[in-house]
């Protein structure tokens, strides 16, 4: 049985987080690859190193002076490596990365440091091998992430560590330059270490108990989900449930490997665990989940047989692909259409985008309204269920709120619906209570 285990910045802010670390992978020998972030936040008003980087960086690029700076951020790791006693320097590597920032070594290298040091701190701190991800992760000329020339060089490689720590967040180009992923990415490098070596369970250490089944801004105190498979969370991260890097999953997903969300700061909880498939269903509730996102405008196209109209989709598809905007939902009717798009993409292109529909497809109508949230309905058990739609809609109805657009996904797994802005927290916590309480 082999695990690898990720733990994310704020798991790895401090002297006291790190041992906290160490206590995890040690209680548990099947913990054999470790994925770091950078150190995090300590408190609300900390700054993560990250952060710290990006900023000196640019000090740095503009020909400022970074010595103050450069200084806090050794600082940072200095306090790390006193408080846990280690016999460590890292004197040799500060003048390394400093040296390369006056020389510009580019704001990718610049931010993947903050991985780098703290995976040398928590290799020395373990007792394990260190890794660095340049040597065995890999982008192509375009940019993009090689999984399979990363794959093949990373799992021979780690054939030769029985323990070790890998950086999370960067990897190198073709011609070794540093490159990192999107913020958060040290997820992605934990999900693409667990399909390197195939192991059995992915642990993602963070500072929650596991993902939410709504917004704790909205609802108070929701419940934790205790088990989502990838193609909800996918529908539920699509709506902003941030704990994990939406990226993170694919590597696993292909391989079915599970990920565990826990929590460095609550060990005991079980968290939530996103599986390939799943036939559990937490008892009582027929959602997993219900999220939701404001900035949606409707298009809505109306035009007499519309229905007989052959090629009439597409046209305005196309009307669509020519701007650029792309859609979100497609909810159609006998005579109409609608098109629900992200507010920002009519941004300049309003004028446009209606002259080119009625242009394509000459309709008797054409509106568009803006301020839509759009609230995303998602669980496995609703295929089983029968009535779910009609408790949703009953639950916003009781609250007195219009519904603007419904959308059941073909996949049985999510019901979407369109209510004006401001009736969105309401909506949410309405259906949140019908399921739930
Ligand atoms: N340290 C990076 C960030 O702050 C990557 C990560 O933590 O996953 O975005």
């Amino acid at each position: 049985m082999i695990k690898v285990v990720k733990f994310g910045g704020s798991s790895l802010a401090s002297a006291e987080q790190f041992k906290k670390v160490a206590a995890i992978i040690k209680a548990e020998p099947e913990r054999r690859y470790v994925v770091p972030s950078a150190p995090g936040k300590r408190s609300k008003t900390d700054t993560k190193v990250t952060d710290m980087l990006y900023s000196c960086y640019d000090l740095a690029a503009r020909g400022e002076d970074i010595t103050t700076y450069f200084g806090e951020i050794e600082t940072r790791y200095n306090s790390i490596i006193a408080e846990l006693g280690l016999d460590l320097s890292l004197e040799s590597e500060f003048n390394t990365i400093k040296n390369a920032f006056i020389h510009k070594a580019g704001r990718d290298y610049a931010a993947s440091r903050g991985e780098y040091l703290n995976g040398i701190i928590l290799a020395k701190y373990l007792g394990f091998d260190f890794i660095d991800a340049a040597e065995v992760i890999f982008f192509n000329e375009n940019s993009q992430f090689d999984s399979e020339r990363t794959n093949a060089v990373l799992s021979a490689e780690l054939k030769k560590h029985e323990y070790a720590v890998i950086p999370g967040f960067y990897g190198s180009m073709p011609n070794d330059t540093i490159k990192t992923f999107s913020r958060g990415g040290s997820d992605i490098t934990g999900s693409i270490v667990a399909r390197a070596v195939n192991c059995d369970l992915y642990e993602n250490w963070t500072d929650v108990d596991g993902f939410l089944m709504t917004d704790p801004r909205i609802v108070d105190d929701p419940r934790v989900i205790s088990e989502i498979t990838y193609k909800e969370l996918r529908e539920l991260s699509y709506m902003g449930a941030g704990v994990l890097h939406e990226d993170a999953i694919f590597p696993v997903r292909f391989a079915g490997i599970p990920i565990n969300i826990r929590n460095t700061n609550n060990p005991e909880a079980h968290g939530t665990l996103i599986l390939p498939t799943s036939e559990k269903y937490d008892t009582g509730n027929v959602i997993t989940g219900v999220v939701g996102k404001k900035g949606f405008s409707v298009i809505t196209i109306e035009k007499d047989m519309m229905n007989a109209e052959v090629g009439f989709g597409r046209r305005v598809l196309e009307v669509l692909e020519n701007n650029e905007i792309c859609f979100e939902h497609l909810p159609s009717g006998i005579d109409n259409m609608s098109i629900i798009i992200n507010t920002h993409e009519l941004e300049g292109r309003r004028d446009r985008l209606i002259n080119g529909i009625c242009r394509a497809v000459n309709p008797e109508t054409i509106d568009i309204d803006e301020g839509i949230a759009l609230i995303a309905v998602v669980g496995r058990a609703m295929v089983k269920a029968k009535g779910t739609a009609a408790r949703v809609f009953k639950a916003i109805s009781g609250a007195g709120i219009n519904i603007r657009m419904i959308d059941q996904g073909s996949s049985e797994i999510s019901i979407i619906v369109g209510v004006d802005e401001a009736d969105f927290e309401e909506a949410l916590r309405a259906i949140y209570q019908e399921f739930v309480y």
